[in-house]
């Protein structure tokens, strides 16, 4: 990572080059959302196929689901979201800023273990201490009120009958609740994970930070199911795994570390977190919790359904404990952008912005350059060929220097030239992204050329 990157300007280069657009942006925007544009898209999925390769496509005890974002409103009673998934909140009266009462003692009182605090006792500690208004200064507040996070929405049956029902805040409960019918058209053994890629929605004041916390959010995650005598270990596999997996995204270690709860959920027998040094700090890149039998207990308690599993060799009946793993797929993609960046000082005194990104991951693999616009139809046969095997990006207006930087910027590890030598010999020129080096390449040799330069 750049020393000199600040949010602010990969903010600016997002939104400049295509990556990340605020969300409803000619409306003036909509808070705390994004919207990927043509050259995010493509970041953000090669990302997300990197996951699923690793956890799903080569796991043979991984299945894949993708799971209704609407579920039954009874799964959230058994998940306890309904009941206590909230923050306590409070208003400003003079600037009417809202704020997270917990936040709010945590920022100015750090060693505070706000975590096990009532509302009451968080209304007292802000009236002894006379917290003030970050915003403007005042000491003004109304009362804590519990603010859920759940968004409700309702759907009409009868007109006038309406029932309330949720966008999911979580996306595993798709996979607690498939739990039997995985295992049974799958024949699958325990231990088998089950894996999703989803949305998920929660309806949090945020401080913004770009990607980093949003209302709208696309989660990668997996629930492994086993026996509880090798739920530890898989546990600490998984904490393995998942630290291997962001390393091999690009994410270098110095930036990277574990973090273990202390204060653990009461169901709960582990848990920990990877956290990613971000332009904003130090902050919670995924987790990875040891979740006991707390999930398949409350759903068999709920639906009234035996989740239960009989293992064949032994015949024990046992319900199993969850390690869950989970990792969002935006705050990765902010880790990635953040890492790949870099102001690069050239020889010849100018600066290049570059982004770094392993060439799996790149938005575009190669982008195909006609060194004049008369070169164009030429340029055109060999953007057809390569774009039926990769993402290409075809640019034919302005200075070739100009052309490479935006492809730097962009971070395509290849630029294809073609000049007058093509028409003669069917060769071209192909630029290296990070050593800005040059080869000469028969056109026929393009596609494998490539093919090795991007293997995951
Ligand atoms: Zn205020």
């Amino acid at each position: 990572m750049d020393k000199n990157l600040t949010m602010e300007k990969l903010v600016n280069l997002c939104k400049a080059r295509g990556f990340v657009f605020q969300g409803s942006e000619i409306y003036g925007g909509f808070a705390n959302t994004w919207d990927f544009g043509p050259v995010g898209v493509e970041l953000k999925n090669n990302i997300k196929k990197a996951w699923w390769k690793r956890f799903v496509q080569e796991d043979p005890m991984a299945y894949g689901v993708d799971a209704a974002i609407l579920m039954n409103p009874r799964v959230w009673e058994a998940s306890g979201h309904v009941q206590s998934f909230s923050d306590p909140q409070l208003d400003c009266k003079s600037c009417k800023y809202r704020f997270r009462a917990d936040n709010l003692i945590e920022e100015k009182f750090k060693d505070v273990d706000v975590e096990r605090m009532t509302t009451k006792e968080m209304e007292d500690y802000i009236n002894e201490h006379k917290i003030k208004c970050p915003h403007c200064g005042n000491f003004n507040w109304t009362p804590i009120r519990q603010f859920k996070l759940m968004f409700e929405t309702s759907r009409g049956t009868v007109e006038g009958e309406k029932d309330i029902v949720y966008l999911r805040p979580e996306t595993c409960q798709g996979e607690y609740v498939n739990f039997l019918n995985v295992q049974r058209t799958m024949r699958a053994k325990v231990p088998f994970a089950i894996a999703q890629i989803g949305k998920s929605f929660r309806n949090e004041i945020t401080p913004g930070n770009f990607l980093f916390r949003t209302v709208e959010f696309e989660q990668m995650e997996l629930q492994m199911f086993c026996h509880p005598n090798e739920s530890m270990d898989i546990y600490n596999k998984y904490k393995e795994r998942a630290m291997n997996f962001v390393e091999e995204l690009g994410l270098t270690k110095d930036n990277l570390r574990f973090h273990d709860h202390e204060k653990l959920a009461h169901y709960a027998k582990a848990a920990c977190d990877i956290q990613y040094q971000f332009p904003i700090g130090w902050q919670e890149l995924n987790g990875i919790h040891h979740r006991g039998d707390w999930d398949l207990s409350r759903h068999s308690e709920f639906s009234g359904k035996n989740m239960e599993y009989l293992d064949p060799y032994t015949n024990e009946k046992y319900l199993p404990n969850v390690i869950e793993y989970s990792i969002g797929a935006d705050r990765l993609t902010l880790a990635i952008m953040s890492e790949a960046y870099e102001e690069e000082t050239l020889e010849n005194g100018e600066t290049r912005v570059v982004m770094h990104f392993k060439p799996f991951l790149a938005p575009f693999k190669v982008a195909v350059l006609p060194l004049q616009k008369n070169l164009s139809e030429k340029a055109k046969e060999v953007y057809k060929i390569l774009s039926k095997e990769f993402m290409c990006d075809y640019d034919e207006a302005g200075s070739i220097g100009k052309r490479y930087r935006r492809q730097d910027e962009i971070g395509t590890p290849y630029c294809v030239t073609i000049d007058f030598d093509t028409l003669e010999n069917n060769t071209v020129t192909i630029r290296d992204r990070d050593t800005m080096e040059q080869i000469r390449l028969p056109i026929q040799d393009l596609v494998s050329y490539i093919q090795k330069a991007i293997k995951f």
